[in-house]
């Protein structure tokens, strides 16, 4: 099969490696030339394990290219997905539709032949009736169908999650698009990942019910963790107690700083958004919004609790920037908050993160960074674990005390164990976790 994969971000870049290592003509296209020419170098424009490796070999096999030209691999390809951004609109926070749009219309100019115009993108119900429109309009007699095919990869496992996904979402009810489909995704029937037929409107709706609902569970489980701070229980000890309850399941029960990422909050925003329009009110949804916003703000002020309340003239080490481990993205990241609420309380921040200093740099530039977690603690009033790195899991306890300032450490990924940061001295905070171990 040939595919044109429009936008090489996150998803497009990941998606079209993957298809073409299943063995399909891949190209793909982003109007960003600086990302095209260093894709064309041979240069990964962003962290994500084991990609680097994926994309030198495919091209190399020669089934997969870079380009800023959409016409040729749109005329030539039996599908093109359209994975480009949906970012927050600002002002109402729905979904920003310009650029699937945009990319609608270029494509619907250089499509040739029978051709499955697939949305990839995030994008609100209804998305996929007006990408037709659009189609129709620029291009009358254009011989193609659209449909949906919502991704869920997730940042830092983006390989293993596309070659092994738990399903795939095919929304069109065109028989001539589902076989095309059918057919790109074939290589993976042998890992079976299901592949699930329905409506464009349903396949859309899937995507946005998923990230409500995981979101809800996380937010779920960081209300139960304050619950828990105040009664002296620990929230990993429930979580892990309902977890097994395959009703729930234990994924996406870690109590932390409240989610981020380029996903959820604005997946969560837009399906509110996309709700309000049709005169539904989601207030599950809506609440989870609301707890969620709040709980990073607070986050800050928890660190000034550990501190003895005062940040003024205090210095805080923060490690981990990124809105999760394994990545570079910083888009709503917990970290931004946070660490602009301690500015805001008068706190110098110093930060470490492996991957992500280069885009924090762009969010947080008032702070200082380092390229190593002993550095930046060296002389620090207190510690805070924001992104639960592999790097941070077994820091030098005896090293880390005697390079803070003041032994004061705040954990909101519950990395450490209570007893051994006591029996190494240290006043440690954690969530969803009593301070000091109770009976
Ligand atoms: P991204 O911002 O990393 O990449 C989007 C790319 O599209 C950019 O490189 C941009 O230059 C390019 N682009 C925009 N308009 C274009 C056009 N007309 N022609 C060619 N290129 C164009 O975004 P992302 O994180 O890859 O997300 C893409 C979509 O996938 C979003 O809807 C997102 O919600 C969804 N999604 C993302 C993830 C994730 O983990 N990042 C997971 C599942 C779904």
């Amino acid at each position: 099969m040939r595919i044109a994969m429009i936008g090489t971000g996150y998803v497009g870049l990941v998606s079209g490696a993957c298809f073409a290592d299943f063995g399909h003509q891949v190209t793909c296209v982003d109007k960003d030339e600086g990302k095209i020419a260093s894709l064309r170098r041979g240069e990964i424009p962003i962290f994500e394990p084991g990609l680097d490796a994926l994309v030198d070999s495919n091209v190399k096999a020669r089934r997969l290219d870079f380009t800023t030209e959409l016409k040729a691999p749109v005329a030539e390809a039996d599908a093109v997905f359209i994975a480009v951004g949906t970012p927050s609109r600002r002002g109402d926070g729905h979904a920003d539709l310009s650029y699937v749009y945009a990319a609608a219309r270029e494509i619907a100019g250089a499509l040739a032949g029978f051709t499955v115009v697939v949305t990839k993108s995030t994008v609100p119900v209804g998305t996929g009736d007006e990408v037709e429109r659009i189609i129709r309009e620029v291009n009358p007699s254009a011989d193609a169908v659209v449909a949906s095919n919502p991704e869920f990869l997730r940042e830092g496992a983006a390989i293993r999650d596309f070659k092994f996904p738990d399903r795939i979402v095919i929304g069109t009810l065109d028989e001539r698009g589902r076989k095309v489909l059918s057919d790109i995704y074939r290589p993976l029937s042998l890992n079976q990942g299901p592949l699930m037929f329905t409506q464009r409107r349903t396949a859309e709706l899937i995507k946005y019910a998923a990230n409500a609902f995981l979101a809800t569970k996380i937010t779920f489980i960081n209300e139960i963790a304050d619950l828990s701070e105040k009664v002296g229980a620990d929230v990993q000890e429930v979580a892990r107690g309902i977890g097994l309850d395959n009703r729930i399941g234990s994924k996406f029960l870690h109590a932390g700083p409240g989610f981020g990422g380029s996903c959820f909050p604005k997946d969560t925003r837009a399906l509110v958004k996309t709700a309000q329009d049709h005169d539904v009110q989601l207030r599950i949804v809506e609440a989870v919004l609301g707890v969620n916003d709040n709980r990073k703000r607070a986050m800050a002020r928890k660190v000034a609790t550990a501190v003895g309340n005062s940040l003024r003239g205090k210095t805080i080490a923060v490690l981990g920037l990124t809105f999760k481990p394994d990545t570079d993205d910083m888009r709503e990241a917990p970290s931004i908050p946070l660490v602009t609420g301690l500015l805001d309380m008068g706190a110098k921040v110093r930060a470490h993160d492996p991957a992500g200093m280069e885009q924090a740099k762009k969010e947080l530039p008032d702070i200082e960074y380092f390229d190593d977690p002993y550095a930046c603690v060296n002389g620090a009033d207190a510690m805070v674990l924001v992104t639960e790195w592999v790097q941070y899991r077994a820091l030098d306890l005896d090293r880390l005390k005697a390079t803070l300032a003041r032994p004061v450490v705040v954990d909101l990924r519950n990395i450490y164990r209570a007893e051994d940061m006591a029996a190494h001295g240290f006043v440690y905070e954690s969530v969803g976790r009593a301070s000091e171990p109770k009976v």
